[in-house]
């Protein structure tokens, strides 16, 4: 359908009369739509959103484009600039890309419980800092260490704002201008922003790089050992794997070389999975718990990966030495904000009933719902859609395979379901275009030109208002 100008009388005006009929912005805010603006948004966001449009007409008309200039063409303009204004920047969307712990779309949703959590604390005063029963000043960590120890087995515990910060902490408080021995094959890089030799320099830690990027003996941790060693590193290869002629180092056999040399050994596993997931189907992560039972003497995990909570990096192990990390005045520059920390506390005490927490922590939801869950949706999405878009569109539940993200499980392929959509009028990025600009936004993916919606991440809830938003992208 092609869409010819209004033939209007406006064709006919000059340019000097079309700006003399262009409402003022006196004008607009006295109207009924300007009182009503005026009414539900802040004034300065109507008055911007009346200057601008009122200036982008007075362009269009300089340029010899005839426009509308009536008040109600006008005023229809300004109220969609005021909704845009006045709009969150940051906002929901529907993640169909069936990566669970997308770093893109705001990783690991929080549970019901966490969100509860959160919104009775910080909507009043809370404990935060404040021992009830000796009505004295307490710590902020102290909420959450009896359930990381009860949990992880480990002596003690301190969160800080993310995993990165809790590396940088422990390498500042332990390794400042002394050595750190680490594999060449576990120099990794992840998302980016966060890559090991950088984050070494940037605490003061100089880099003892040990091995090839393929083999570590622990003949060369040793020979790499001297006066001036502070600490011995584990990174967990989060985002890829070695394969082929490998060897690596077991956390096992670091841990007694540490022993040995009276070296604190620190693990950084980035994921934090607290329950074995292989009973689940999924297989290739080590859990927390197995991990302080190698005897490393720090371990450091993400709160909003694997783990299902809120972005937070939680650093575990000896006493003796998570003392030394809180004494550290870095420690006041990463401090844990409460509702952060509300969200932690809940979604650690869901783990204490594990069969719960699979059901309820998001994360771990989407990872393990059995396979005729996600095809059930898939059909659910396909059914609601298939009458009203079948003219448009190729339809079909179609399998595939999604991932995990966050840098967790590189390998592991989770299969899954998918509604496959081949459009015929537009083409498949358009679709996927259309989709990514709507309100709420879809985010889907696009594998051999069709636009694939993964059912594994989209939430049961969410299912009616995807299928309207793809219904009007295909209208
Ligand atoms: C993800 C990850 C980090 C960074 O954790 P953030 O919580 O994103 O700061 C550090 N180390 C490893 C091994 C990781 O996988």
């Amino acid at each position: 359908m092609t869409t010819t100008p209004p033939l209007c009388y406006k064709r006919h005006m000059t340019i000097r009369e079309q700006l003399s009929q262009l409402p003022s912005v006196d004008e607009c805010l006295k109207s009924s739509y300007g009182q009503k603006w005026l009414a539900s948004f802040p004034r300065k966001t109507v008055l911007r959103a009346v200057r601008e449009v009122i200036d982008s007409k007075r362009k269009e008309i300089l340029n010899g484009a005839s426009t509308d200039v009536s008040i109600e063409a006008v005023s229809r303009d300004i109220e969609t600039v005021v909704k845009k204004l006045s709009a969150y920047k940051l906002r929901p969307l529907i993640n169909a890309t069936g990566i669970v712990m997308h770093t893109n779309l705001g990783r690991s949703l929080l549970s019901e419980r966490a969100l509860a959590h959160v919104s009775a604390t910080a909507r009043s005063f809370s404990n935060l800092e404040y021992e009830i029963p000796t009505g004295k000043r307490g710590k902020r960590y102290s909420h959450i260490q009896d359930i990381i120890r009860e949990l992880t087995g480990a002596e003690d515990a301190v969160v800080v704002n993310n995993n990165a910060a809790a590396v940088l902490l422990c390498l500042d408080t332990f390794a400042k201008g002394r050595e750190v021995i680490v594999s060449r094959g576990e120099l990794v890089e992840i998302g980016g922003s966060f890559r090991i030799p950088e984050v070494m320099k940037a605490s003061g830690a100089i880099l003892r790089e040990v091995g090839t990027t393929n083999k570590t003996h622990p003949a060369d941790y040793e020979n790499a050992l001297c006066g001036d060693t502070a600490l011995l590193l584990k990174v967990h290869q989060s985002n890829y794997r070695i394969t082929g002629f490998t060897e690596e180092v077991p956390l096992e056999k670091l841990v007694k070389l540490g022993k040995e040399f009276r070296l604190p050994v620190v693990a950084d596993l980035g994921s934090g999975c607290m329950i074995n997931l292989s009973k689940y189907g999924v297989h290739g992560e080590p859990t927390v718990q197995e991990v302080v039972r190698t005897g490393a003497d720090i371990v450091t995990f993400s709160g909003d990966k694997l783990l299902g909570g809120p972005q937070a990096g939680i650093i575990i192990g000896r006493g003796k030495l998570i003392r030394k990390i809180q004494k550290n005045p870095m420690l006041r520059a990463m401090r844990i904000d409460k509702m952060t920390l509300a969200s932690l506390e809940a979604t650690f005490m869901q783990y204490l009933d594990e069969e719960k927490a699979i059901k309820e922590i998001p994360t771990l939801r989407m990872l393990t719902q059995p396979l005729s869950e996600i095809k059930r949706r898939a059909k659910r999405i396909f059914s609601l859609l298939i009458k009203d878009i079948s003219a448009r569109s190729a339809l079909a539940v179609v399998a595939d395979e999604s991932q995990a993200g966050g840098g967790s499980l590189p390998e592991v392929n989770f299969p899954t379901f998918a509604v496959s959509l081949k459009p015929f009028t537009i083409s498949v990025n358009e679709l996927e275009k259309k989709l990514r600009l709507g309100d709420p936004p879809v985010i889907a993916r696009i594998k051999d030109n069709a636009l694939l919606i993964d059912a594994r991440t989209v939430q049961d809830k969410e299912v009616k208002v995807l299928v309207e938003r793809v219904k009007a992208a295909l209208s």
